[in-house]
């Protein structure tokens, strides 16, 4: 255990076993404050699978608060869900207890597999929880984010707005869909697809999408390629079929594997690091949880273009790719050990 713990740098892994509850609280790095992430109910195998999950997610909020600028550590939880029959509020209560017998280390939030209505209880037992139903959802500021972004991504690799580009959104959720109207009224083209027919419907109604099916997406001759569904997206098939020159999205874990990146900047494609430009969501539960008030959040979430606009230029400096570029700012935040990223932060 130890082994895989220095392994990954996590700093403290928490286990309850509680009645119906089977939970792991994993607190990869606290150096810039409480560690802040969602909290995961799945089915999962078995323990050790738990466990790699914990970590791997706390280690992702880890570099995302660091290049997000708020006083948060990486961390995140996830409760193993039980077979059978069980009592959800129960289980949430307990989880709860679980989270206020670390006296503040460690916040949660909403992740997959958890809603608003358990965080409601967690809230009951903790106030150590920053996405219950007085917090809000965070989507418009993520989704804010990544029209920031976005636009940052566009300027740098055509020097232009994004007006008269084509932009492909795989996904029109929460996120998504605010991309598309907010495109669309910039003056951009858009290709969607969604599993969803309804979604699709509604943004070829509204914003004058050219709807295409789900498989068809990645070999959309556009622009931008954003991804707005699910995770790894980006792999070793759907790679080959790209026609873009930006990928900028919300999606997390866009890219299966990390040779990806160095393929994409290889290709001369601009990937925007998914952890950076889809950091408003963690920046709105932050500042919601410390009270700073929607302006400051929206200051907050306009450095993001700088932080971009410094990783796009380091990559092209070091003709390195921009994740593996973002990688190295985030660990300077958390390590302090690399010199030479210091002037870019
Ligand atoms: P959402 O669930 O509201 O939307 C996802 C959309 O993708 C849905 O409309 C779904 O039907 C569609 N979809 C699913 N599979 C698809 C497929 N194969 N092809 C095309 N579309 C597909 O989620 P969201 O809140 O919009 O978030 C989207 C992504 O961004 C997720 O990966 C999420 O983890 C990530 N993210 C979201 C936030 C946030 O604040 N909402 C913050 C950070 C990261």
């Amino acid at each position: 255990m130890f082994d895989l713990m220095s392994q990954d740098k996590v700093q403290e892994l928490h286990f309850s076993s509680n009645g119906p509850l089977k939970a792991i609280i994993a607190l990869h790095n606290l150096r810039q404050g409480p560690a802040l992430g969602g909290c995961r109910f799945i089915r999962y195998q078995n323990e050790t699978q738990a466990i790699d999950d914990a970590i791997r997610l706390a280690k992702g909020m880890s570099y995302k608060a660091a290049l997000a600028g708020v006083p948060q550590g990486g961390g995140k939880s996830v409760i193993m869900m039980p077979e059978g029959d069980f009592d959800r509020a129960e289980l949430f209560s307990l989880f709860g207890k679980f989270i206020n017998s670390l006296n503040g280390s460690y916040i949660t939030a909403m992740d997959s597999g958890t809603s608003v209505s358990d965080m409601d209880i967690i809230r009951r037992q903790t106030p150590f929880v920053a996405s219950s139903s007085n917090i809000g959802d965070p989507s418009p500021t993520t989704a804010k984010g990544i029209v920031l972004g976005l636009a940052e991504a566009v300027e740098q690799a055509f020097n232009q707005s994004v007006q008269g580009l084509t932009v492909a959104i795989q996904g029109l959720g929460h996120v998504g869909m605010v991309l598309a109207e907010s495109l669309h009224q910039q003056g951009a083209k858009i290709i969607v697809c969604d599993v969803d027919e309804q979604k699709v419907d509604y943004a070829v109604k509204h914003f004058d999408a050219k709807a295409v099916s789900v498989n068809e997406i990645y070999s959309q001759q556009c622009d931008v390629f954003s991804p707005c569904g699910l995770g790894l997206s980006i792999n070793d098939n759907t790679i080959k079929q790209l026609k873009c020159k930006v990928i900028a999205g919300c999606a997390n874990n866009q890219l299966a594997h990390d040779g990806l990146g160095q393929q994409l900047h290889d290709l001369g494609i601009l990937y925007t690091p998914d952890y950076v430009i889809n950091s408003g969501g963690l920046i709105y539960a932050s500042s919601n949880f410390r009270g700073l008030s929607l302006d400051k959040i929206d200051h907050q979430v306009l450095k993001l273009k700088d932080t971009l606009n410094k990783i796009f230029i380091l990559s092209k400096q070091k003709n390195i790719p921009t994740q593996v570029i973002a990688d190295e700012m985030a660990e300077h935040v958390l390590y302090g050990n690399d010199t030479t990223m210091q002037e870019a932060i």
